[in-house]
């Protein structure tokens, strides 16, 4: 069976953890060329070195880039475009959640200025220049479809929803890429470039788990999850089973669907990925 990504190429920021590092994998597995891009050079080239072994079909790189700087963002593409000729796909996945982020009395500036140069600037940046790269890709418009490249903006459940547990800058920026993705979606719809955000909800990774230190931090959380327990990051990576008709019975996983041609009339989107939270007033005993 050839992959939903074969021929395509793709390019993942925040790959050296949690959802990028399992995206990478996935993405690779379907097919795709992956340069994966991370601020941990170390991590970074030892998870693509381990992803290259496992499937030897397809190019897998990996590369040092802050995506909190522009240099960094436009060489990353500029690489992924020389390394596989064209660039289809951008996920703009890394993001940081600082430990002195707070509420509106007590964070400080630096902090909420280093939260938004990588949350926000970080994936506008990659937007821009995965425009730029996508404009060259010739559109095949044979089957009536315009596809020049589709591009993942990983948000968060707190970009939906209020917390008394406050990280002010965090929820901010990821508010701010929620909305900002939507209006790329439609400034770019009609070239064919689909914008799209995930918002997973609260997962096991160590963004996260590295901050809910305590028990008793964590079970300020858990109370609130219709399911009792944190997602994994593969499961943002697979995300919801979807099923076709045809079939009634295949996994798509949702990274996979939002960047493969499966999506094409998806634009513009808000995918949640976080176990019903936003949708729950009492969870269950
Ligand atoms: P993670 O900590 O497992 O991975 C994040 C990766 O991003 C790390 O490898 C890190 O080195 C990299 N990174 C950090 N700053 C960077 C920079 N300036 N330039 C390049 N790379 C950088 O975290 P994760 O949970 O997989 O988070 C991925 C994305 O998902 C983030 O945008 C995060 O905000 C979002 N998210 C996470 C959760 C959660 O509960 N973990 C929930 C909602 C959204």
């Amino acid at each position: 069976m050839p992959g939903r990504l074969q021929h395509k190429s793709a390019l993942i920021t925040g790959a050296a953890s949690g959802i990028g590092l399992e995206s990478a994998i996935l993405f690779a597995l379907e097919g795709a060329n992956v340069l994966l891009v991370d601020i941990n050079e170390k991590a970074v080239e030892e998870a693509a070195s381990k992803i290259a072994k496992k499937t030897p079909n397809v190019k897998v790189l990996g590369t040092k880039a802050d995506v909190g700087k522009e240099e960094d963002v436009k060489a990353a593409v500029d690489k992924a475009v020389a390394e596989f000729g064209r660039l289809d796909i951008m996920f703009n996945n890394a993001g940081i959640m600082h430990p002195a982020d707070d509420n509106a009395l007590n964070t400080e500036e630096k902090i909420w200025d280093l939260t938004m140069q990588v949350n926000l600037k970080g994936v506008w940046w990659g937007c821009k220049h995965a425009i730029l790269a996508m404009r060259s890709n010739p559109i095949d418009e044979s089957k009536g479809l315009r596809v020049g490249g589709s591009v993942i903006n990983t948000a968060s459940f707190v970009a939906l929803m209020g917390a008394a547990t406050p990280q002010l800058a965090y929820t901010a920026s990821k508010g701010a890429v929620l909305a900002m993705t939507r209006e790329l979606a439609m400034v770019h719809a009609r070239e064919g470039i689909r914008f799209n955000s995930i918002c997973p909800g609260p997962l096991k990774t160590p963004l996260l788990m590295d901050f809910l230190n305590t028990l008793e931090k964590r079970e300020r959380r858990l109370v609130h999850l219709p399911m009792g327990r944190f997602g994994e990051a593969i499961e943002v990576a697979k995300g919801a089973l979807f099923l076709r008709p045809e079939t009634c019975a295949e996994t798509l996983f949702m990274s996979v669907l939002v960047a493969s041609d499966d999506s094409s009339y998806m634009t513009g989107t808000d995918f949640k990925v976080e176990g019903g939270l936003t949708s729950c007033y009492v969870t269950p005993l």
